[in-house]
């Protein structure tokens, strides 16, 4: 499994970076493509919880996140150093960690009443400053893990929401049954992943489809890197271009669908193109993206229907399944489903409805 934030391409890229300035940034690439990541799936279960002699239940669930500081080395889970019972500490990015946990928290339960990754309210545990120059951020199954970057062309991978979300969501989709880490069905995951993270920003920042940067990962490459982000889903392609990093490789549409080994099939590439049919449906419906748009989406993922190896058009299928059920079948919002679906080549024009 390779839920890291930063897809191996990229790590490829910096590992081989020959200037002597980025010689730190290339050590740290290798590094951390070469590092071990156990993945530790969790079963979901039901666990009762008696507090003074009495079965409490929660009505208005809250977050229960528990940081650790692995101080430089790859050792989980670290040493405890804030809870929600501790006050913010001297440590930014602990408590950008502990906020960032929070915020995803906030908007998977006040967007979709869903009570945090498992919807029985698991505990958010995350361990910060993990490995030395560490370049990625990932999801072991049980945690959240933070590298600190290597300073020269990542940088603190806990300032951006969309990357802390974009983590959880894999939580959320294996939860629901989950979609295999591999071609299209991989893709769909990252897409997934990617299309929660951006919509927990800008719930968070409550900002109108208009207003959003619709990008993951902002703030995350260091000042001298040619790029705003690690993807965009408004315009898939054009999150960086740059001497070390190369150029964005997404696809937008099938057209430019990359078949390849790499990736485990191209997952953080060809998710371009479900990415940018969210982004499409999302303008079209208007307003705030995860009100409606987004909420297609969550049913679709989280309706127990989807194969493991759902490919483009299967998701696409049941998005519209989902807005009609939601919105009922004549719904402008099934309308701009389909249109998008169909802009991005996944759907073709012939299955346009008769009525
Ligand atoms: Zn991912």
């Amino acid at each position: 499994m390779h839920y890291g934030i930063v897809p191996p391409f990229l790590l490829d890229r910096v590992a081989a970076a020959d200037q002597p300035h980025l010689a730190r940034a290339a050590r740290a690439a290798r590094h951390t493509l070469i590092a071990p990541r156990e993945y530790r799936p969790r079963r979901t279960q039901l666990e009762l919880s008696v507090e003074g002699g009495t079965l409490v239940a929660r009505t208005e669930p809250s977050p229960d996140r528990t940081i650790a500081d692995a101080a430089g080395t790859e050792t989980l889970p670290g040493v405890t150093v804030r809870t929600e019972d501790r006050p913010p500490v001297a440590d930014s990015t602990v408590n950008q960690a502990f906020d960032g946990l929070g915020a995803t928290f906030d908007f998977f339960w006040e967007a979709y009443r869903r009570d945090s990754i498992d919807g029985c309210g698991l505990p958010l545990d995350a361990t910060v400053h993990y490995g030395h120059d560490y370049d990625n951020a990932f999801w072991n199954g049980e945690r959240m893990v933070f590298g600190d970057g290597d300073g020269d062309v990542f940088v603190g991978f806990t300032g951006s929401l969309t990357v802390i979300a974009h983590e959880l969501t894999h939580g959320v989709t294996e939860a629901s049954g989950g979609l295999d880490y591999q071609g299209q069905s991989g893709a769909l995951n990252e897409s997934i992943s990617d299309v929660f993270g951006v919509l927990a920003e800008q719930s968070a920042h409550n900002q109108s489809v208009d207003e959003a940067s619709w990008l993951i990962g902002a703030g995350i490459l260091a000042p001298g890197i040619d790029g705003v982000a690690l993807r965009s889903l408004k315009a898939p392609g054009t999150a960086y271009d740059d001497r070390v990093l190369g150029k964005d490789p997404q696809p937008a549409t099938m057209a430019g669908f990359v078949h390849t080994s790499e990736d485990s099939g191209g997952v953080h590439i060809n998710s371009g193109i479900p990415n940018h049919a969210f982004y499409l449906a999302a303008v079209a419906i208007g307003g705030r993206a995860w009100e409606r748009a987004g909420r297609i989406w969550y049913r679709a993922v989280t309706a127990g229907t989807l194969p493991k190896d759902a490919d483009f058009a299967t998701f696409a299928h049941a998005t519209l399944a989902a807005a009609q059920a939601e919105y009922g079948v004549d719904a402008k919002e099934v309308a701009a489903v389909r249109a998008a679906w169909t802009s991005v080549g996944v759907l073709a024009h012939a299955e346009s409805p008769a009525h």
